[in-house]
């Protein structure tokens, strides 16, 4: 360990507690003692070597060693008290006072120590404090000034006569006072050096906390332009920081997110509260880091603000400043958004389980009640005495109940394996044409009975599709069959086909009574009929048009409704013409049985592929 270590030790040793935490103020302190104390020190060494050369010391050689105890006061003062700022002044006072001292002996402000007089300031000048250094200006001026007056008033002992003597205690005054301001300033350079040291290492270690924080630290104007961002911001969104500050940010967050944002920055800069705020931000090259999992090229980001607090240094009057820090919360969004999916899709299966009770019960117990009813009747035929006629219309309306439960459960059973998934549908080439005009004729009857006019056009170059036929039937019989059974008597069912592109596109249109707004967005869903269920006129399970959906998905095709409340429907259709097999995943469509195939109304049971 070198000597220079071990004085410095013994310095850091006595700098007092609060001195040694800030590592600028034990610096001053350490600049403060070790002048004081080893100058001292080491004057007090020489002294018996100086004495042994001049003999019996004077008074005023007495006053000076005497003095020499000032400084380790001072220095005993500052360690103690850690007030660095009386220390100096006490100092300028005790050196003021010797300056006098000697000055008072040898001559007045004529003395070869009254030069030192300068030196009182520029020390002070280590204080860092105005106030100290204007103390010792003032005090080294009013020195100067009783000097002048009491040599003025003759109360000076005799000055020193001999010129040589005279002349080298001059020259010995400005050179000693030179050489101590030289060793100031070089005290006052390496405090300097020192104070930008510790400056730049300070401001390294915020940048490489700003560097590794995940988080971004941003400092915001009241209208949201960034006058600060820290660097992980370009990891966060792919973007530099010069290009992110002014309005940079802003231009990224998301339009219909940027009134919550300014509204959540100038609420901070008005009140003391933190405010907080999640909004979308645009993210460069967010889609090939993040995959499709994020839609665009935004991130959920959260947003805490708070007026920036600067300890009263800002001037009354100006701007108040944000700190923000924002975080990447799309992972948790996404949760969120999940979450909710899922929440409104268990409440919408618990609205379909519902509304599949009351339908069922109603649609189960109509037919039921028929064959409990008529079948009662034939059992007790010898009392009601039926003759042939009756007995076959009982039995027919047996049948007829019968087969609609059937086809109501083989409805159920349909639509439950088609949402379970994989299908196969088995195409080929068939003209649509034929089959639409197949499907009007099988349906004409009712339309009749119903007192509906149907009519259907679609132009002879209607080309052949591919696809699968059972299907497209199923699509045809069900949409016209509702058009039918939705209109009054009186209306009027168009249906017409033609091509767009490379697509069919099949239109039923009615005039009658229509769907609501509300109930619109929900037509398609299993089990789901619009209107009042108890209210209903008409029979249904609301799988009709849910199985028409489905199908038509499977064909890689579209389906939309358009309708008015009281003035009718329009539901079109739009399928490929060329059937692509990648559109679907496979899926099979088989009749139930070939008679069921043609009968109007009836599903088409999906068998899942192997
Ligand atoms: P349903 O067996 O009840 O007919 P669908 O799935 O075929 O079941 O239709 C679902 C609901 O959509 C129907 O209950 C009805 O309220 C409404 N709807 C379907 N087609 C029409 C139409 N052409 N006009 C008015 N409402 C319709």
């Amino acid at each position: 360990m070198s000597v220079l270590s071990i004085i410095r030790d013994c310095l850091d040793a006595l700098l007092h507690p609060s001195a040694r935490t800030d590592a600028m103020t034990r610096a001053r302190h350490r600049a403060f003692i070790a002048p004081r104390l080893l100058g001292s020190l080491a004057a007090f060494a020489v002294f018996p070597a100086y004495l042994a050369m001049r003999g019996a010391p004077s008074a005023l050689e007495v006053g000076a060693l005497a003095w020499l105890i000032a400084p380790i006061l001072l220095s005993w003062y500052l360690s103690r008290t850690g007030r660095y700022e009386s220390a100096c002044a006490l100092s300028s006072l005790a050196l003021s006072a010797l300056i006098m001292a000697v000055s008072v002996e040898t001559g007045g402000i004529e003395s070869f120590a009254a030069v030192w007089l300068i030196v009182v300031p520029l020390e002070a000048a280590f204080s860092a404090s105005r106030r100290v250094v204007v103390f010792s200006a003032a005090l080294a001026l009013s020195c100067a000034l009783l000097l002048i007056l009491i040599g003025h008033l003759g109360w000076l002992p005799r000055p020193e006569t001999n010129p040589a003597l005279r002349t080298g205690l001059l020259a010995f005054g400005v050179a000693s006072a030179t050489l101590y301001a030289a060793v100031l300033a070089f005290a006052a350079d390496t405090l300097a050096r020192t104070s930008v040291t510790l400056l730049s290492m300070e401001e390294e270690r915020y940048r490489l906390l700003a560097r590794n924080m995940s988080d971004v630290i941003s400092r915001h104007r009241r209208n949201g332009a960034v006058m600060f961002i820290s660097p992980a911001a370009e990891t966060l969104l792919g973007a530099s920081v010069a290009q992110l500050q002014g309005h940079g940010l802003f231009e990224r967050v998301h339009v219909a997110d940027r009134p919550a944002y300014l509204t959540a920055l100038s609420e901070a800069a008005g009140g003391s509260e933190a405010s907080s705020v999640e909004f979308r931000l645009r993210r460069d090259g967010a889609g090939e880091v993040r995959g499709a999992q994020h839609p665009g090229d935004f991130i959920w980001v959260e947003m805490r603000c708070r007026p920036l607090d600067r300890a009263g240094l800002t001037p009354a009057g100006s701007e108040q400043e944000v700190v923000a820090v924002m975080r990447d919360v799309t992972d948790r969004k996404l949760q969120e958004q999940a979450l909710e999916l899922a929440r409104n899709a268990a409440e919408r299966a618990d609205a379909a389980k519902t509304r599949f009770l009351a339908t069922m019960s109603h649609e189960l117990r109509t037919p039921l009640n028929a064959i409990i009813g008529f079948s009662e009747m034939l059992m007790q035929e010898q009392v009601l005495v039926l003759n042939a006629a009756r007995r076959r219309e009982y039995a027919q309306l047996i049948h007829d109940s019968g087969q609609h439960l059937l086809s109501v459960v083989n409805g159920i059973l349909d639509m439950s394996k088609m949402e379970s998934g994989n299908f196969e549908i088995t195409p080929e080439p068939f003209a649509p044409r034929a089959a639409l005009f197949n499907c009007c004729n099988l349906l004409a009857l009712r339309a009749r009975e119903n007192g509906v006019d149907l009519s259907a056009d679609a132009p002879h170059d209607l080309p052949v599709i591919t696809g699968d036929p059972r299907a497209f039937k199923q699509i045809v019989l069900n949409l016209v069959s509702n058009a039918i059974k939705f209109t009054e008597r009186g209306g009027r069912v168009t249906v017409s086909a033609g091509v767009d592109g490379q697509r069919l596109l099949m239109r039923i249109t009615d005039n009658g009574v229509g769907i609501a707004a509300d109930d619109l967005k929900r037509i398609g869903d299993p089990f789901f009929q619009a209107g009042k269920t108890y209210q209903r006129r008409h029979e249904g399970t609301g799988l009709g048009l849910s199985i028409v959906k489905s199908l038509v998905n499977l064909h890689g095709g579209e389906m939309s409704i358009e309708s008015k409340l009281d003035e009718g429907t329009t539901v079109s259709v739009a399928l490929p013409i060329n059937y692509v097999a990648e559109a679907t995943a496979g899926a099979t469509i088989t009749p139930l049985s070939p008679s069921r195939s043609a009968q109007p109304g009836q599903m088409i049971q999906v068998k899942k592929s192997a």
